[in-house]
Parts: C-alpha cells; sequence; structure tokens
C-alpha cells in the first residue's frame, strides 16, 4: 500500500491509511514496527477527521530478536537505515546476552497477550 512513510496516509487517496506489512514504508517489517506505527495512525486519523494537521511521524523504527546460541540473544532495534534505535538509551541491547534471551522468552511474551494485544503498550 502506497503511503507517506511518516504519517501513514495515502498518497494520492487521502481517506486511505495503511499500516504493518502491507504499507510501503521504508522500515524492516515486524510486529515492533507496526506497534509503533498503530499509535501514529491513529493520532493521525483523529487529527485528520478533525480537520487538523498531522503531527504524529512514524520514525522508521523496527526490532528483531535474532536468537544465535542455545541461549543467547542480540535484540536488534534499529531505524529504517539501520541505525541503532534502543529503546532504553544507552543500553547495548545489540550485543548478544542472555539477559535477552531470557526477556525474549519469557517475559515479551507476557508483554505480548496482556498489554500490546490490548493497547496498553
Ligand atoms: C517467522 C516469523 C517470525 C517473526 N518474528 C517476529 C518477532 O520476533 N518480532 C516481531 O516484531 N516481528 C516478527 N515477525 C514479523 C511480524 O509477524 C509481522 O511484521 C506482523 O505480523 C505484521 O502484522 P500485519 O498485521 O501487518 O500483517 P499480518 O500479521 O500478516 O496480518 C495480515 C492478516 O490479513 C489476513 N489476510 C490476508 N489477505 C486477506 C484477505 N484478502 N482478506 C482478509 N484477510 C486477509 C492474513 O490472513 C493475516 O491474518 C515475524 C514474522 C515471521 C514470518
Amino acid at each position: 500500500m502506497e503511503v507517506d512513510r511518516q504519517t501513514l496516509r495515502h498518497i494520492r487517496f487521502p481517506n486511505v491509511w495503511s499500516l504493518g506489512d502491507a504499507a510501503a514504508t521504508t522500515n524492516s517489517k515486524s510486529g515492533g514496527a507496526l506497534r509503533k506505527q498503530t499509535k501514529v495512525l491513529a493520532k493521525n486519523l483523529v487529527a485528520a477527521r478533525k480537520g487538523k494537521p498531522l503531527r504524529a511521524k512514524y520514525n522508521g523504527y523496527s526490532v528483531c530478536p535474532f536468537t544465535v546460541s542455545r541461549d543467547t540473544v542480540v535484540f536488534a532495534e534499529f531505524d529504517d537505515r539501520y541505525w541503532p534505535m534502543p529503546t532504553i538509551p544507552r543500553v547495548p541491547t545489540w550485543n548478544e546476552s542472555k539477559l535477552s534471551w531470557v526477556v525474549d522468552r519469557d517475559i515479551f511474551p507476557q508483554v505480548y497477550w496482556n498489554l500490546i494485544l490490548k493497547g496498553r503498550a
């Protein structure tokens, strides 16, 4: 779907919006990217309906947990030019770590089902 990569509104048809894997944005496609896009699209849709400018901008964030051994993960968060974009500043989650493995295996499923899917995170 042809959309502005920041506002997520269709370039030619202003009543059409898109996000996630189907949107022609420049980011790497992921559920983590979709989570950020959802907030931007919702804010911009509300603004558009009120005739206000679209101030929310999606910044190209994406995330991918790479399992690199039996008990370590590289938790890569990056923008659409592959520059690191850590959620927690100064925490180098792009390094291989056991903690990231524990978080990915035990904590993220809880966050996903109990917070993200309920719109709380
Ligand atoms: C193996 C794998 C592992 C992944 N791991 C991660 C991860 O660890 N972390 C992460 O953040 N992201 C991960 N992703 C990416 C993530 O799953 C996707 O980016 C995300 O699901 C995209 O969501 P979406 O709603 O845009 O599309 P989808 O989840 O693909 O949803 C689209 C839906 O539309 C339905 N559909 C299609 N055509 C039609 C039609 N004609 N009519 C009605 N319905 C239709 C489909 O059945 C589907 O349910 C992974 C992807 C894969 C394949």
